[in-house]
C-alpha cells in the first residue's frame, strides 16, 4: 500500500506548527464536508484529511509518522466505512471544527480503537439557557445575544490536566487498566471482584503535576458570547440546541450542547392562540351602530379594521395574515379582534332625550318580544 503523505493532503510544510496544521484541517474539512462539497470523491477526500490531522494533530504520533511514515492503520485507525470508524460526524450545520481538531490533539478522539480511547474522561455536561423573548420577536424570529458562563479545555495544558506532557504517568495501582480485580476466598467459593480504580478513578494513568490552570481538571471556567438565532413562529418553551456550545468534557472528553429554552414573555394586549392573535377591543355604542373604521394594533404596527354598522356586541373580525409569521414556509397566522361594546352609564339630559326619541320612533323588537313572553302565562 503506498505510503500517504499526510503533510502534502493537509497542504502544509514539514515544520508547520500546530495552528496550521489546524487552520489547513479547517479550511480542507468545510470545503470537502460530504454535506456541502459536490465535488466527486468529496467523501474519499474528506477522510484523507482527517486521517491526515488525525495524525499530525497530535505530537507523539506526528513524530513517529516523521521517523517511520506509518500509516493510519498502524495507528489503530479505521478511517473506511461511513462512520469514520465509529465516530460519528455531525451534519455540517452542527460540524464543529475547532472542537473535532481539538479531540485530535488530545488523543481524545474516540472510537477509532479501544487502545486509542481514553479511559477517564467524560462527556462535558450540557447548558440550559433560559430566554426570554417579546410576541412580536417570536413573530418575526431574531437573533439575540448571550453570555454564557460555561467550562472550557484549558487552553494551558490543553485538556489533559498535567502541568507538562510527562507528567503523565501509568497508574501503579492498576498497571494503567483502570480496573482492580479483588478475589476473596469464602465458604461458599472464591469471588472475584472487579472495580474501579481509587487511585485513578479509572483513567489507568496519573498526573504527577497537575495543571495549575485548571488543577488537574482539564477544563476551566470561560465565558462565551454566542448569537442565538430564534426562528419566525417559534412556540413559548421551545429547547433550540446549540451543538457543542456546553461544557467541555474532562479530558478531553466531548463537548456537550446548549439547550436555549425560549419563553415568550405574556403581552399587554395579544393573546397567542397558534399562529393566531386574539384581541379585544372596545367601541362605543354609536359605531356600533353607525360604523366606523379604526385604528387598532396589530403584531406587525398599526392597521385598520372596517366596523359596518350594526355590528353587535361580541362580533370577532378576522384580519387575514395580521397574525404571527409562520415558521419558514408557512404563511402568517390571522388577527381575531373582538368588539366590545361600551354602553354608556350615564347619560346627560340632551343625550337622554335624544335617545328617548329615538326609542319612540324605532321598532322595538325588545317590547313585543316581552309582551309575547307575557301573554304566554
Ligand atoms: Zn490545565
Ligand atoms: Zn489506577
Amino acid at each position: 500500500m503506498a505510503e500517504k503523505d499526510y503533510y502534502k493532503i493537509l497542504g502544509v510544510e514539514k515544520n508547520a506548527t500546530k495552528d496550521e496544521i489546524k487552520s489547513a484541517y479547517k479550511r480542507l474539512a468545510k470545503k470537502y464536508h460530504p454535506d456541502v462539497s459536490k465535488e466527486a470523491g468529496a467523501a474519499e477526500k474528506f477522510k484523507e484529511i482527517n486521517e491526515a490531522a488525525a495524525v499530525l494533530g497530535d505530537d507523539k504520533k506526528r513524530e513517529q509518522y516523521d521517523h517511520y511514515g506509518t500509516s493510519a492503520q498502524q495507528f489503530g485507525y479505521d478511517f473506511s466505512g461511513q462512520n469514520f470508524g465509529g465516530f460519528g460526524f455531525e451534519d455540517f450545520a452542527n460540524f464543529d471544527f475547532d472542537d473535532i481538531f481539538d479531540r485530535f490533539f488530545g488523543g481524545g478522539f474516540s472510537g477509532f480503537s479501544s487502545r486509542q480511547s481514553r479511559r477517564g474522561s467524560s462527556r462535558g455536561s450540557d447548558l440550559r439557557y433560559d430566554m426570554q423573548i417579546t410576541l412580536e420577536e417570536a413573530s418575526t424570529g431574531v437573533t439575540k445575544h448571550i453570555v454564557i458562563p460555561k467550562k472550557d479545555t484549558c487552553p494551558k495544558c490543553n485538556g489533559t490536566g498535567a502541568e507538562d506532557e510527562d507528567d503523565v504517568a501509568e497508574c501503579s495501582e492498576c498497571r494503567g487498566s483502570g480496573q482492580m480485580r479483588q478475589t476473596r476466598r469464602t465458604p461458599f467459593g472464591i469471588f472475584s471482584t472487579v472495580t474501579t480504580c481509587s487511585n485513578c478513578n479509572g483513567s489507568g494513568e496519573v498526573i504527577k503535576h497537575k495543571c495549575k490552570e485548571c488543577n488537574g481538571k482539564g477544563v476551566v471556567s470561560v465565558e462565551r458570547k454566542l448569537s442565538i438565532d430564534i426562528p419566525r413562529g417559534i412556540e413559548d418553551g421551545t429547547s433550540l440546541r446549540v451543538a457543542g456550545q456546553g461544557e467541555a468534557g474532562e479530558k478531553n472528553g466531548r463537548t456537550g450542547d446548549l439547550y436555549v429554552v425560549v419563553r415568550i414573555k405574556p403581552h399587554e394586549y395579544f393573546e397567542r392562540r397558534g399562529d393566531d392573535i386574539y384581541l379585544e377591543i372596545p367601541i362605543s355604542l354609536v359605531q356600533a351602530m353607525l360604523g366606523d373604521e379604526v385604528e387598532i394594533p396589530t403584531i406587525d404596527g398599526k392597521a385598520k379594521l372596517k366596523i359596518p354598522a350594526g355590528t353587535q356586541p361580541e362580533t370577532t373580525f378576522r384580519m387575514r395574515g395580521k397574525g404571527i409569521h409562520g415558521m419558514r414556509g408557512f404563511g402568517s397566522g390571522d388577527q381575531l379582534v373582538k368588539v366590545k361594546v361600551q354602553i354608556p352609564e350615564r347619560l346627560n339630559k340632551e343625550q337622554k332625550e335624544l335617545i328617548e326619541k329615538f326609542a319612540k320612533i324605532s321598532p322595538d323588537k325588545e317590547k313585543s318580544f316581552f309582551s309575547k313572553l307575557r301573554d304566554a302565562f
